[in-house]
């Protein structure tokens, strides 16, 4: 049987910054990937916002890995070369009930030590973009875009100077625990079995199933995983705006705002779709009520001006009408098998918190911090 010291499951944005921090620290890695290229599920099924951290609660992963995520992703991306925009974000009132609801995030974000976001009377933010109808709006100067794939391919480049290998058509299909780490069966092109020190589960959608199939990890520990699609409508033609738009948010996700990508054409989503299993189509029925949520602050959206763009679906942990589940982050001390780290519920704003993550994996499999200049590269 062959033998490796790291496998992480995954090559999405998360595992690819795992396998790079854990190449960093010296470790022989491989990477299993059950398609045949890297990120093809949610790390390119999403906004590619780089998001700044105000709506999450104190205390909680989701907060602290984006904060800490978006001060390091900027920095990597303008190191390596990554194509990104610190572009701003206004987060909308479009009531007057909603401007409340604008100083309560406001509150959050200062509790969360995040001082520079701006109460801007609505003449200011139009004044700012021109086709914006609001009551209200919150700045947010720190939030940005950033071009996923590129930064995948930076991960990747990273890992594999330092000796990572990514396995493709290799699905992890189960594990057991053995004395001094974890015995794998990996199915695909080229079966094989493999003797593992450390394995990363960062299987995104897949993360909690592939979880119950390690055996000798306690399935009571393991939490369900349900489903909530994000659903994308592009605009045909120029993009009305330069910055990035957001409602306030709703229950599962941050309300249908205006995305947009770096080449300046702008998207609409995502929207909330629970469901039962994993299916990319958009409905075209789902149109008419797109332009209704986008025409709340662009009423003059002309009629057949958007069309169906991508889905993406959401890893949540929590179901449809509980509050939101953090990101939970499972290692040997929380689940007594040595070498195992699960990450579950790696939803938005994952690819923002990629870096911290994956810092986090690497402190939890008991590895020393890397000196700030081997880190950054
Ligand atoms: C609609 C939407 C919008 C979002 N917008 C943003 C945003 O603007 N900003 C932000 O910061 N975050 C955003 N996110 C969140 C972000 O996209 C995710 O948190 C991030 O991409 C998760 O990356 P991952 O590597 O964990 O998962 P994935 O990208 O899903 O990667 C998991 C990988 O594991 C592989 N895999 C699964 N099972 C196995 C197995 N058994 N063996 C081998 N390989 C396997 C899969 O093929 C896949 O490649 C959004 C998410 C959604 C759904």
């Amino acid at each position: 049987m062959e033998r490796v010291e790291a496998v992480v499951v995954g090559a999405g944005v998360v595992g690819l910054a795992v396998a790079r921090r854990l190449a960093l620290a010296g470790l022989e890695v491989v990477v299993l990937e059950k398609e045949g290229a890297i990120g093809t599920e949610t790390s390119s099924r999403n906004s590619e916002v780089i998001h700044a951290g105000i709506y999450y609660p104190e205390g909680s992963l989701k907060a602290s890995c984006c904060i800490a995520g978006k001060w390091w992703l900027y920095r990597y991306c303008e190191a390596r070369g990554v194509p990104h925009r610190r572009c701003g974000k206004l987060i909308v009132a479009t009531s007057e009930e909603q401007n409340a609801t604008l100083d309560r995030i406001k509150a959050n974000a200062q509790a969360l030590g995040m001082p520079d976001l701006e109460r801007w009377p609505a003449e200011r933010a139009r004044a700012l973009e021109p086709a914006l109808r609001c009551t209200g709006a919150l700045w947010s100067p720190t939030t940005g875009i950033v071009d996923s794939h590129a930064l995948m391919l930076a991960y990747r480049g990273d890992a594999e100077d330092h000796g990572a290998a990514i396995a493709f058509r290799a699905p992890l299909e189960r594990a057991r625990v053995v004395d001094g780490g974890l015995e794998l069966e990996v199915g695909g092109v080229e079966p094989m079995r493999l003797r593992t020190r450390y394995l990363v589960n960062s299987a995104g959608l897949h993360a909690p199933a592939l979880a119950r199939r390690i055996e000798g990890l306690d399935p009571a520990l393991v939490p369900r995983g349900w489903l909530c699609k994000g659903n994308y409508y592009t605009l045909s033609g120029r993009s009305p705006f330069s910055r990035l738009i957001y409602p306030v948010p709703e229950a599962a996700g941050l309300g249908v705002h205006v995305t947009i990508d770096l080449a300046g054409r702008c998207r609409f989503g995502p929207d909330v779709e629970w469901v039962e299993a994993i299916d990319y189509d958009v409905d075209p029925r789902r149109a008419e009520r797109f332009y209704a949520e986008v025409r709340k602050y662009w009423p003059e959206l002309p009629d057949g001006a958007l069309e169906p763009g991508y889905a993406g679906i959401r890893p949540k942990l929590a179901p449809e009408g509980a509050p939101a589940a953090d990101f939970l982050v499972q290692g040997p001390a929380e689940h007594g098998v040595a070498g195992l780290v699960n990450l579950l519920g790696i939803e938005s704003p994952g690819l923002t918190a990629s870096w911290p993550l994956a810092e986090l994996v690497a402190a939890k499999l008991g590895l020393p911090p890397l000196a700030e200049k081997v880190a950054a590269l």
